[in-house]
């Protein structure tokens, strides 16, 4: 390890992506705390890490307030799929809005800095692509999806206002869909549910016609980039787009999982959720030259790993 050994809270670390990350830092040397109530997240992602000295788990809910002393807060913890976002609207809104102010307090009380998990959503139905940082977004406030971009986009707005009025170090990552291993079986998401379908040689449930886009990144090109931009200079508090900018439509990813998993199953076409974004793909340049990150996992490799998982889950 280079540097000083840092103590590391990780909110919705027992989720998918929390949970890679905790791994990531506990490999760089840093002392871990993982915070969750796994309202989304299961102890089963993170149990493989338990027996590591300096990995810590404490049940707390974020809306709630905690007194930590760390030096980097990662804030995760915020339900990510539609259906479980939408399920309590209020509950995702105060997760995002009261969690970010707790987190964002305590980060205040001992000089920590914060990364936040903002998303690609704050840019809603994105009337131009691909979407820039500077692009201000289309949200419709009243729809099914507002408590999650909505809160998202006022949890970006604390951050950048403790920076400025408290002189809080922050750095914001909008991350654009990501897959892998430990998604949740029952997360809803797409690269989930379609591979899960294709195992069983059900039918791949294509919502909507399937010409909509959307750009997949494996998740330990996310981590590193997470990882990365956390050691940037204190003046540099993002937004930042982080996602892998090779955007196909939903119906080229269902053809793509069908071949790799040698399925049987046929397409069945449902209708599109309403407010469901048309296209989405990150302009990644300012990643690429901040950070000299570009992602490195191909679509194939990473759907491979992703259908080892669930192969391996569906006989446990
Ligand atoms: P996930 O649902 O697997 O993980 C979220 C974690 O947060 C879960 O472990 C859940 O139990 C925990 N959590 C939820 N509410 C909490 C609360 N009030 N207090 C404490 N813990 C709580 O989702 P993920 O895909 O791992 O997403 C992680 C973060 O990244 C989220 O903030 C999400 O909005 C953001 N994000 C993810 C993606 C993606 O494609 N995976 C895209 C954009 C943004
Ligand atoms: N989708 C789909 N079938 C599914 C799940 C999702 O066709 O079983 C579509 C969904 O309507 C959206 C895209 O796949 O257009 C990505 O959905 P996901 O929930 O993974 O993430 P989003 O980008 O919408 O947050």
């Amino acid at each position: 390890m280079s540097g000083k050994q840092k103590k590391v809270l990780v909110t919705g670390g027992g989720g998918f992506v929390g949970s890679h990350l905790c791994k990531a830092l506990l490999e760089k040397g840093q002392r871990v705390i993982c915070m969750d109530n796994y309202y989304t997240g299961s102890e089963k992602n993170i149990s493989h890490l338990l027996s590591d000295e300096n990995f810590k788990v404490i049940n707390h809910n974020i809306i709630d307030s905690f007194d930590l002393e760390v030096d980097e807060i990662y804030n995760l913890a915020c339900p990510a799929s539609p259906p479980h976002y939408q399920k309590d609207p209020i509950y995702t809104l105060k997760t995002s809005v009261w969690g970010m102010l707790n987190v964002l307090e305590n980060a205040r009380r001992y000089g920590a800095k914060v990364l936040q998990a903002s998303t690609s959503e704050v840019y809603g139905d994105p009337t131009l692509s691909p979407q820039s940082e500077s692009y201000r977004g289309n949200v419709n406030t009243m729809g099914p999806r507002a408590c999650y971009d909505e809160g998202k986009r006022v949890a970006e707005t604390l951050c950048y206002d403790y920076n400025k009025s408290y002189d809080v170090e922050v750095k914001v990552v909008r991350i654009f869909n990501t897959y892998g291993p430990q998604m949740h079986p029952e997360d809803g998401r797409v690269v989930s549910n379609f591979i899960l379908q294709a195992l069983q040689n059900k039918p791949i449930t294509i919502y909507g016609d399937g010409s909509q886009t959307r750009a997949f990144c494996y998740v330990s090109d996310l981590v590193d980039g997470f990882i990365r931009f956390m050691d940037t200079e204190r003046k540099v508090t993002g937004p930042l787009n982080l996602g892998n900018p090779r955007e196909m439509t939903i119906k080229q990813l269902a053809d793509a999982v069908i071949e790799l998993t040698n399925s049987a199953s046929t397409v069945e076409y449902l209708p599109l959720p309403v407010d469901d974004p048309l296209q989405r793909c990150p302009d990644i340049s300012f990643a690429e030259n901040l950070l000299g990150w570009t992602p490195q996992v191909i679509l194939e490799d990473g759907i491979k790993n992703t259908i080892e998982y669930f192969s391996n889950v569906s006989k446990s």
